[in-house]
């Protein structure tokens, strides 16, 4: 049978988003459980793939079944697409399976043209409703040619703004009829003027337009950009919704809302909204006036408001979700438009979820299953200084529309916040109201500050989706956006001046409010509980130092899946020694200069082993190229000449020599031990010794050491170093009479390691994936160089993610899969873990999951993703 590319709301559900988007589905499940929805149809994503496939074409059969549907619609709804007597009028949005709001295009007043315009005023003598008709005739075209043609909304909003200036008015409700009928004749000629042709009149050839339009953005950049920050894969495409419309503003009795069962900043129950009279659409997010508060309603639109809170509970019910409504009120008549998940922060997120289960609406594993793992990352982003917040003032308030702390120094536009994150600063965007251009802009920010709009505005939708602190609609600031510069409280505060933002109490603060670390506790630390229980994953951390593996520890790590002993020798007063041992001539100098080093590494590796009071920690072995520590000042190549007797030249001659032209592939890793056997033999001293000793202090604890071979990709190479460590080892233990076990394993990081992992396993008795040198040489393009072209792979579609930011399931994950199964099927027991930067990414957690890994590791505030991840990847299992 023949593809079906269209389906009426009746003929859906919720459970078909794949299909039909998650507007779509969510449309059709509303009709299905009898709520007042404007009977229109959707056509799939499968269309839109389609058109893709196509070469941006809607094909013909594809474009008839959408007539066949709007003919069905017709019927439905008795109104006749372009007909003079009973004109349909009808919108067409987007929406894809993932909600992507504000990211692709919506026209509304579709099927408007002079003569049904005409016709329409004809059969309704009501000056009223002649400006209702020209108010929805303007916004059709500027829609239109803003979404479909690309003219540019701004054209239109100079023109807007003009008529205002001129009639003396400050908002479009006081333009009157022959206002907006003139603004519609501007709008079609300034059509005319950019597109070189008439505004097409024929409502079919507008649909056709209108839908290609949707399809086409899809692919627009900053959905492009969302999806790639959301995990949300391009091959997906968009639904195309076409529906009837219903008039917001068709008089004072109606008007358009938006709304949330419960807040979505802080998750407490109680209905959140705006509603907005006489208005269509965007008007309530886009701040062209300021909206009612949603209770407001109740006195203006007492009936409308008495079914909306019916639907409210209906929908809560139903879901067993916070929903996320956009309706709007008809002659006082209420009709649904959207429902979803609403999107919501990190703290109302666990509130409501915790919230949820206790109202035995949902059990522990839907909790665990509904908290986005990425969204945490704010919870664990500092705050502010609660000492310091107390002493400080405010200076000014707008709405706490996404919490959190931001202190940072103003910039005024998204180019120069992207502009001024990359020079190293932080700051904060301060902005009139923001639109969809300011992303990149938004995301660079610390914190966004708005002069203009809601709780629902852009800025504070947009900000709650990035975790980004965000205080909305500070109307006290005279903002001069042009010249770079606001007052607020009779200060002038100039770009590059400091200042800060509490996202949760919408305070403003001059100047710097110093902020501290994060904990988990409240309804964060039930939901960890839950997590805990269900995820089989273990989670250890990445430290190198006691403080943050105690951080880690408090955050739920369970280990230290890799300590990179190399970072201890970066401390001023170890570098000395370290370069003595890298300038050796000889090897008793080399055993000289690493005997001072073994005091200090052994009381470093104590200090781990105390913080970690048993838990398992992984050391691995010196791993980068020696020309990374050496010294490049003159200064310091003097004195370490002199320290070691030797001339400046002879110095710099083993400096000189110590260049490569690939250090990365260069003599590094187990290759180091190879021709330095006394590193690893000092290394290998430092932990037994440490080891010892801290076992010595705590008999209830078991230390255990894991000793790291880096860089492995021969099985002898890793025998040769193993047979080191062990002699060292054993050594040790004997001569300190002492009964400790060790394990020595590889890291798993070159290609040929994972190929050969049942011969490298004969020896290694632990595996952990360096899945970051692992993509580096299996993709064969470095993580330092990747970043200027990774641009051009993008837009062209080649990647859609940063392969060192999402593990590549498919190349990448194919060598861990494969490595995983060799190495068990000759050491059955064997743990494996990751210990790249891939181990705090939800998805490649589960990934991790699948492949059977013992555990992650990760950096210490990504634990709490970790684990929760974990938990969904086990649960979905
Ligand atoms: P987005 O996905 O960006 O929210 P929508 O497709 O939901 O875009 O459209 C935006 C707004 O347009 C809706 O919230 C609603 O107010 C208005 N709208 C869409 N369709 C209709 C319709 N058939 N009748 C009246 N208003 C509509
Ligand atoms: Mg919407
Ligand atoms: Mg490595």
């Amino acid at each position: 049978m023949a593809k079906k590319y269209c389906y009426l709301f009746t003929e859906g559900n919720a459970g078909m988003r794949e299909l039909l988007g998650g507007k779509g589905a969510n449309l059709a499940e509303m009709t299905n459980i009898g709520l007042p929805v404007p009977q229109g149809f959707t056509i799939t994503t499968e269309a839109c793939t389609q058109y893709y496939e196509d070469g941006r074409k809607i094909n013909d059969g594809i474009m008839a079944e959408i007539m066949t549907y709007v003919e069905k619609m017709e019927q439905i709804n008795g109104k006749k697409f372009g007909d003079l007597k009973n004109p349909l009028l009808v919108s067409v949005r987007s929406g894809a399976r993932a909600s992507m709001p504000g990211m692709m295009d919506t026209i509304l007043n579709l099927g408007l043209n002079d003569d049904v315009v005409a016709a329409m005023i004809a059969g309704n003598p009501d000056p009223k409703f002649e400006r209702f008709v020209y108010d929805s005739y303007r916004r059709f075209i500027q829609m239109f040619s803003d979404v479909v043609m690309e003219v540019g909304k701004k054209y239109f909003e100079q023109l807007i703004d003009a008529m205002k200036e001129k009639k003396g008015v400050k908002f479009d409700v006081e333009l009157t009829a022959a206002d907006l009928k003139e603004l519609a004749k501007q709008f079609k000629a300034e059509y005319k003027s950019k597109i070189g042709a008439d505004f097409p009149s024929d409502p079919k050839v507008q649909l056709y337009e209108a839908i290609r339009a949707v399809f086409r953005s899809w692919d627009n950049p900053r959905a492009n950009v969302y999806r790639r920050d959301n995990d949300i894969p391009y091959s997906w495409g968009t639904a195309v919704n076409v529906m009837p419309m219903v008039f917001g503003n068709l008089n004072n009795n109606s008007g358009t809302g938006v709304a949330f069962t419960r807040d979505p900043a802080t998750g407490e129950k109680k209905l959140m909204g705006e509603f907005l009279v006489n208005a269509q659409g965007e008007d309530v997010v886009a701040g062209v006036r300021t909206p009612m508060p949603i209770a407001q309603m109740a006195e203006q639109f007492p009936e409308a408001y008495a079914d909306f809170v019916k639907v409210c509970d209906l929908l809560e019910n139903h879901y067993r979700d916070m929903q996320d409504m956009e309706f709007t009120v008809e002659n006082g008549k209420l009709y649904m438009l959207q429902c979803r998940n609403g999107k919501r922060t990190a703290q109302a997120a666990l509130k409501i979820a915790c919230d949820l289960v206790d109202e035995g609406m949902i059990d522990e594993k839907k909790a665990v299953l509904m908290i986005d793992p990425r969204n945490l990352d704010t919870l664990l982003h500092p705050q502010f200084d609660a000492k310091a917040l107390k002493a400080a003032n405010a200076i000014g308030k707008g709405l706490g529309a996404s919490p959190g702390a931001a202190c940072g120094q103003i910039v005024f536009n998204a180019d120069d916040a992207v502009a001024w994150k990359a020079a190293g600063k932080k700051v904060v965007l301060v902005r009139l109201e923001t639109s969809p251009e300011d992303i990149t802009g938004m995301k660079a920010a610390q914190g966004i500050l708005t002069v203009r709009g809601g709780m629902t505005s852009h800025a504070a939708v947009v900000a709650r989706g990035m975790g980004t602190c965000c205080v909305s609609g500070c109307g006290d600031i005279v903002m001069d956006e042009e010249n770079k510069k606001f007052t607020l409280a009779g200060k002038t505060f100039k770009e590059g001046d400091y200042i800060s933002i509490d996202g949760s109490t919408g305070n403003i603060y001059d100047g710097i409010i110093p902020t501290v670390d994060a904990s988990i506790s409240g309804y964060f630390g039930r939901l960890m509980e839950w997590a805990d229980k269900y995820r089989k994953l273990q989670v250890r951390t990445n430290a190198d130092t006691p403080r943050d593996a105690k951080k880690a520890r408090e955050l739920g790590a369970e280990g230290i899946g890799l300590c990179r002993t190399e970072h201890m020798f970066f401390d001023p007063a170890r570098i000395t020694a370290f370069r003595e041992m890298i300038c050796a001539d000889t090897v008793a100098e080399r055993e000289a200069a690493l005997a001072k080093i073994l005091p200090m590494q052994q009381a470093d590796f104590e200090a781990l082993y105390e913080a970690l009071e048993g838990c398992p920690v992984t050391i691995r072995f010196l791993d980068p190229p020696l020309h990374e520590f050496v010294p490049t000042e003159e200064n310091e190549i003097a004195a370490l000449a002199k320290a070691q007797g030797k001339s400046v030249e002879t110095i710099k001659g083993i400096i000189q020599g110590l260049h490569e032209s690939n250090p990365m592939m260069g003599h590094r890793g187990c290759r180091l031990t190879v021709t330095y056997p006394e590193i690893a033999v000092m290394q290998t001293k430092a932990v037994i010794r440490a080891a010892i000793n801290v076992q010595k202090a705590h008999a209830d604890w078991n230390v255990k050491p894991e000793i790291m071979i880096p860089l492995v990709g021969e099985l002898k190479e890793f025998k040769y170093v193993k047979d080191i460590v062990v002699a060292t080892a054993d050594a040790e233990i004997k001569a300190a009479g002492a009964k400790i076990a060790y394990e020595v394993g590889t890291m798993i990081e070159i290609p040929r390691a994972a190929l050969t992992a049942d011969e490298i396993a004969k020896e290694a008795e632990f595996f952990c994936f360096g899945t970051n040198d692992l993509t580096q040489m299996t993709f064969g393009f470095s993580r330092d160089d990747a970043g200027k072209f990774l641009g051009a792979y993008y837009d062209t579609k080649i990647y859609e993610n940063d392969p060192f930011a999402k593990l590549d399931q498919i190349g990448v994950g194919k060598l861990m899969d494969m490595a995983v199964k060799m190495g068990k099927s000759v050491r059955p027991d064997m743990h494996c873990g990751i210990c790249g930067e891939h181990g705090g990414d939800p998805t490649s957690v589960e990934f991790c999951h699948k492949i059977g890994l013992t555990y992650v590791s990760c950096s210490p505030f990504r634990v709490p993703i970790a684990r929760l991840a974990a938990a969904q990847a086990a649960l979905k299992d």
